[in-house]
């Protein structure tokens, strides 16, 4: 029985894997659909099929692990696809590959939004330009990239080490630049690439005696880095202070603004809410709940949120030397799967379903999924979600590609 043929189309709301369905939703497996609590959670990743369509917009997720440990995902990276123009949300290790599995054009990219400096999301970010050379738009394409600046920027006055935890005897890299902010990232990647790049504009990035040269010595740069500014009243010490969305990008088919959010002890971290013809999407980044994304997510068509199986993700780590430091980071910088009450005088949090439900987000779709090897299953995500929330629910996997307003209509 196809019954979702209606409200998707036969390639329509998902293609590339089978999935997901809080209230009703259908799997799509090889062009047919399957009733709800079917098959599909478990299943894994194929590669889309065919191109991802020019008209609409449409979420190509193309890593959905959290954390940088290698697994079976991809480390966090999405496409936003809208009329034909792509708009990447952050670069985690395997973004330059599925964007290619993915056959999504490099030439259509016009900007790319990086929520925080964590390996997992920024491990590709010069690669994929830098090895997509020979895919840009030569002299034409500039990539705005929007991320965060320089943590000290906003540091505590009178810290020896504006914008970073105090732990006095840790060693620090380059303690001169102890934060690089994006902008930072891309100068010293280009410097430490230099061998690369002049070998190759001496030889072969060569157009009669032109250089294709891609970062602005003599021409329009491949990529135009941007810091975002915040408000002054934030800081590593007051990460997420209640404020107004940030803008950010504005161009003929979005609008993109952020704001912070809670990621202990990373600042700045950020949120993204964008605008487009077709649907609003909001993608959380890496927080424990919080007002602001509450704020900007609120009344969303489509929540994009990380998840954490806490306490998994905690018994991996049992018996080495992190185990502590991981419990923390992992109960206080993430949300949950499963809500939690108050307990030893710290609040309740909400899991991510409760979020999707109190933001009234149309759909939910999660990403930066951890663990993400399997440990819990797809399954186990979505029937946990679907205790809170009642929409619709995408456990994502690498390449699924999703129609957007098609979503929140469902
Ligand atoms: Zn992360
Ligand atoms: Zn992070």
């Amino acid at each position: 029985m196809c019954e979702a043929h209606h409200v998707i189309g036969r390639r329509g709301l998902l293609r590339g894997s089978a999935l997901l369905g809080g209230a009703g939703l259908a799997a799509m497996v090889g062009g047919c659909t399957t009733a709800a609590p079917a098959t599909g959670g478990g299943a894994q990743p194929s590669a889309a099929k065919g191109p991802v369509p020019s008209t609409g917009t449409h979420l190509v997720l193309l890593g959905t692990q959290g954390g940088p440990i290698p697994g079976k995902r991809a480390a966090v990276s999405s496409a936003l696809v809208v009329d034909g123009s792509i708009y990447v949300i952050d670069a985690g290790s395997g973004l330059t590959l599925r964007f290619s599995e993915a056959g999504l054009d490099f030439k259509k990219v016009r900007a790319m939004f990086v929520t925080h400096l964590h390996s997992d999301h920024v491990a590709d970010y010069f690669n994929f330009f830098s090895l997509n050379w020979t895919n840009w738009d030569f002299g034409k394409q500039t990539v705005e990239v929007h991320g965060p600046g320089r943590a000290s920027a906003n540091g505590p006055a009178g810290s020896p080490v504006p914008g970073l935890p105090i732990t006095p005897t840790a060693p620090l890299v380059t303690p001169g630049l102890a934060t690089p902010g994006i902008t930072d990232i891309t100068d010293l990647s280009v410097r430490a690439n230099a061998y690369d790049l002049n070998e190759r504009l001496r030889s072969t990035r060569r157009q009669g005696d032109h250089a294709l040269e891609f970062t602005g010595l003599s021409g329009p740069p491949m990529m135009r880095p941007h810091d975002i500014a915040v408000p002054a009243a934030a800081s590593i010490d007051v990460l997420a202070p209640k404020i107004a969305p940030i803008p950010v990008y504005r161009d003929d088919k979005v609008e993109v603004t952020a704001t912070l959010v809670d990621h202990p002890p990373v600042f700045p971290a950020f949120a993204f809410h964008f605008r487009t013809p077709h649907a609003t999407v909001v993608f959380s980044g890496d927080t424990t709940p919080c007002q602001n994304l509450f704020d900007l997510a609120s009344g969303a068509d489509v929540l994009v949120n990380e998840v954490m199986a806490v306490e998994a993700a905690v018994a991996k780590f049992d018996g080495t030397p992190i185990h502590d430091t991981m419990e923390i980071q992992f109960t206080s910088a993430h949300t949950p799967l499963h809500s939690r009450p108050a307990a030893q005088g710290r609040p309740a949090v909400p899991g991510v379903g409760a979020v999707a439900r109190t933001v009234n987000a149309k759909a939910l779709v999660l990403t930066h999924i951890y663990p993400g090897d399997g440990t819990v299953s797809d399954a186990e995500f979505r029937s946990s979600v679907a205790a809170d929330y009642r929409g619709p629910v995408v456990v994502g996997n690498d390449l699924m590609t999703l129609d957007l307003a098609a979503l929140a209509k469902h």
